[in-house]
């Protein structure tokens, strides 16, 4: 918590925004923050989460430990700032807020179960599965953690002081401020996609450290999170005729709820908004998340709301970037004329089909070869007017 400068914040409320019987949750989140602490649109929320109870479980029954057993830990090597050291502390807090316990296991830390595996056929299939392709397609593709060898291997004998030295620190996740501190600057909300389904590595359900943490953090819990502003100018445009071009489906949306309030509120006080389009994404009605409210957006003239299903019945496949170029004209010439366009979810498939879509509108609308708009499209990044907040998976 000290490296992140971390606080705690206290959750007021945490409610699901998907319909009964989407098969997903995403969880809308709002937290009472510490004291003094502020944020702005487009900022992230950091939030150190704790493990599941369920692989702290895991561990202890593996090393015949119990939980609320004190152990002092102490150490002379310095990369090991995470771990609390000199001081007593319970077992099952030390493994539920320090150890990222998810991760693939890693090469050294395999070679060191291998290590310390007596039985000669196991030692040797812990020490095969170094092999580059082995290690690729049995431990990466499927994320076998180190605790899941250290239960299929029982005659593995790895001291638990080397297994918590060997595993990383538990990480924060970031997570895109869905609010706006013009409407209510003491809370901000986040908007979180819930982790949770069948492990890749074929053993019961993968539930998401963070994400599964704070779905289950009810209403009067206190979260350990931090503000971080994202160096890209990812926040609202500092003049007010700016054109605002927003593209976020899925949780992708969430910071763009920021910059929808911040506008109404901007309204309320009489002040005239530039024109602004939101390109949100869903399967169907039943993952349309904040619904109500950006459609009274859009009534109220906050933002011109086109909505891509890509699974309504009866319906084509659409995503953003289809309504997007049917879009193209005005697009173009929003950002010709000095507008700004954010992008905000998955880094891995959306964010670039949208680059792809943009530079082919520029070619088409502008005539211009396939440099020119790549090179639009550089010009746009260096000037802060195409600003990405994208994620992978
Ligand atoms: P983790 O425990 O970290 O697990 C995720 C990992 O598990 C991934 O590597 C994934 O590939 C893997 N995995 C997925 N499914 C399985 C499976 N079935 N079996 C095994 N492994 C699997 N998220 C939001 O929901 N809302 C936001 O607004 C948001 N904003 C973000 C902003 C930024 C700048 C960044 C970097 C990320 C943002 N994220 C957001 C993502 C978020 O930070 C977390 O990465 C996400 O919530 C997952 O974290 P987790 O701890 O729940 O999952």
């Amino acid at each position: 918590a000290r490296t992140y400068d971390a606080s705690y914040a206290t959750v007021v409320v945490n409610k699901e925004l998907q319909a009964l019987g989407s098969g997903r949750s995403t969880r809308h989140i709002e937290v009472l923050l510490p004291e003094g602490m502020s944020y702005r649109e487009g900022d992230h929320l950091g939030v150190l989460p704790n493990n599941q109870k369920q692989n702290v479980d895991r561990i202890l029954r593996r090393f015949g430990l119990r939980g609320d057993t004190s152990i002092q830990l102490t150490s002379d090597v310095s990369h090991l700032t995470h771990l609390p050291l000199n001081r007593p502390v319970k077992i099952h807090e030390l493994i539920a807020y320090c150890l990222e316990l998810q991760t693939p296991v890693s090469r050294t830390q395999l070679q060191e179960l291998a290590n310390h595996t007596i039985c000669p056929p196991h030692k040797r299939e812990l020490e095969g599965m170094l092999d580059e392709n082995s290690y690729r397609d049995d431990i990466l593709a499927n994320r076998i953690t180190m605790l899941d060898l250290l239960e299929k291997y029982e005659a593995c004998e790895l001291p638990f002081e080397r297994f918590l030295e060997l595993l990383p620190p538990l990480k924060p996740r970031y997570y895109s401020i869905s609010s706006s501190p013009s409407l209510n600057s003491e809370q901000a909300s986040i908007t979180v996609s819930v982790v949770r389904e069948p492990a890749w590595s074929g053993k019961g359900e993968y539930l998401g450290v963070a994400s599964s943490y704070l779905a289950g953090c009810p209403s009067g819990e206190r979260i350990l999170m931090f503000v971080r502003t994202p160096e890209s100018e990812f926040c609202l445009p500092k003049e007010a005729d700016v054109p605002m071009i927003m593209v976020g489906p899925g949780t992708g949306v969430a910071p763009f709820r920021g910059f929808l309030q911040a506008r109404a509120v901007m309204k309320q006080r009489g002040l005239s908004l530039s024109e602004a389009h939101l390109f949100f994404g869903c399967r169907n009605d039943s993952d349309f998340i904040y619904r109500q409210e950006l459609e009274q957006y859009e009534r109220e003239g906050i933002v011109k709301l086109h909505t891509a299903f890509s699974r309504a019945d009866g319906k084509p496949k659409t995503y953003v970037q289809h309504l997007m170029k049917e879009n193209s004209e005005q697009l173009i010439h929003m950002l010709m004329s000095k507008g700004k366009l954010y992008v905000c979810g998955d880094g891995s498939q959306m964010a670039p089909a949208v680059e792809e879509t943009l530079q082919q509108a520029y070619q088409k609308v502008q005539g211009a070869t396939v440099q020119q708009a790549k090179d639009w499209l550089i010009q746009l990044q260096a000037e802060g007017r195409y600003v990405q907040d994208v994620w992978a998976g």
